[in-house]
């Protein structure tokens, strides 16, 4: 089994209460491949400049992902990403975003790169993912994410690998945004409608949402007491949540395979917002990850203890003068 993932690979600068850090290593690409490590063999996909240098690019190859098709342009500055979040984290503006190497990059993949079962599409401008998904034939299930700034620019390209994709993993706000509609499950049954089977809405601390034609789950983000730096935290969920999906790739992607894939998703994003950029994904163990699964899981389920409720059926009228009740 292994997954591609093609997206930024950048230095973020990022501002929180607790402190500001500069130009730390994060992209989505580098966020994910983190993550989706835990589950199968990660093949990055994505340019770099002459500023990153071989440290960087050991932490792209933690838990042995493969770094051939990461592209060092000589003479090229690493995409640049600035944030600031408000007091509780939840808001985020974005200061600055600087393309550098991605504004003239052509994606190449290797063969091996084009022969994986899972594609991710992470967040990158739209054609390049295009680009990706053209060389890659038919992996066995393809996802992708994206953000309001391609929205907002290239929204027919995006459309259009969306109508390619088997999966769509989104913040609400960017959902709504996309579909011009303010109701979140209207906004993700449109994107249904364009040709995916699955649409994840993400929703930060609240946790993430997940629609399919006939269903629908939900699952809390891990309690934590202190968020440190949620950058990244949707690029690694969809590590964890497509990793799971890879693992179990000879099986449907429905039912218990969504719902444990959202749950690995949650837990693992909720680890990356526990310190600044990489760094608690690098040290993070197997049975960590696992632990708090078991613990979302008890935060989610119970047994329904059905109790009788007081409220009548409306009466209906002998002859005549029925009531009668409106369909809303
Ligand atoms: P997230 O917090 O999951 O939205 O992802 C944050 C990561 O996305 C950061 O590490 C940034 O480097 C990266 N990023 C920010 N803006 C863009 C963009 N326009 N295109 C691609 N990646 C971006």
């Amino acid at each position: 089994m292994s997954l591609t993932v093609v997206g930024s690979i950048a230095f973020d600068t990022v501002t929180t209460p607790t402190g500001t850090r500069e130009r730390m290593l994060g992209g989505a690409a580098t966020h994910f491949a983190l993550a989706a490590s835990y589950f199968d063999r990660v093949h990055l996909v994505g340019p770099v400049g002459n500023d990153f240098g071989e440290e960087h690019m050991d932490v792209l190859r933690t838990r042995g992902s493969n770094v051939d098709d990461v592209e060092l342009v000589a003479g090229g500055e690493t995409f640049f990403w600035q944030g600031e979040y408000g007091w509780d984290l939840n808001t985020r503006e974005t200061i600055d975003t600087q393309l550098n190497v991605f504004e003239s990059f052509e994606p190449k993949l290797s063969e091996t790169s084009r022969a994986c079962d899972l594609l991710f599409l992470a967040n990158i401008q739209p054609q390049l993912q295009l680009q990706v998904l053209d060389q890659c034939g038919s992996p066995g299930y393809v996802a992708l994410d994206s953000m309001n700034l391609w929205i907002e620019i290239a929204r027919d390209a995006l459309v259009e690998v969306i109508r390619r994709v088997d999966c769509v993993t989104l913040n609400d706000a960017e959902l709504r945004q996309l579909t011009d509609k303010p109701n979140l499950i209207t906004a993700a049954r449109e994107v249904l409608d364009w040709g995916p089977s699955v649409v994840v809405a993400k929703q930060g601390e609240y946790g993430a949402a997940l629609v399919t034609e006939d269903g629908y789950f939900a699952l809390p983000a891990y309690p934590l007491p202190q968020v440190v730096d949620p950058t990244g935290a949707g690029d690694t969920f969809a590590g964890g949540f497509l990793g799971y999906i890879a693992r179990n790739i000879d099986q449907a992607a429905d039912g218990d395979v969504l719902r444990n894939a959202m749950a690995y998703g949650s837990a693992l994003a909720s680890f990356n917002v526990e310190d600044f950029g990489t760094e608690r994904l690098q040290e993070l163990v197997a049975e960590e990850v696992v632990a708090r699964v078991d613990d979302l899981q008890g935060f989610s389920s119970f047994q329904h203890a059905e109790i009788e409720l007081s409220g009548e059926p409306p009466r209906v009228a002998a002859s005549g003068n029925q009531t009668s009740r409106e369909t809303p």
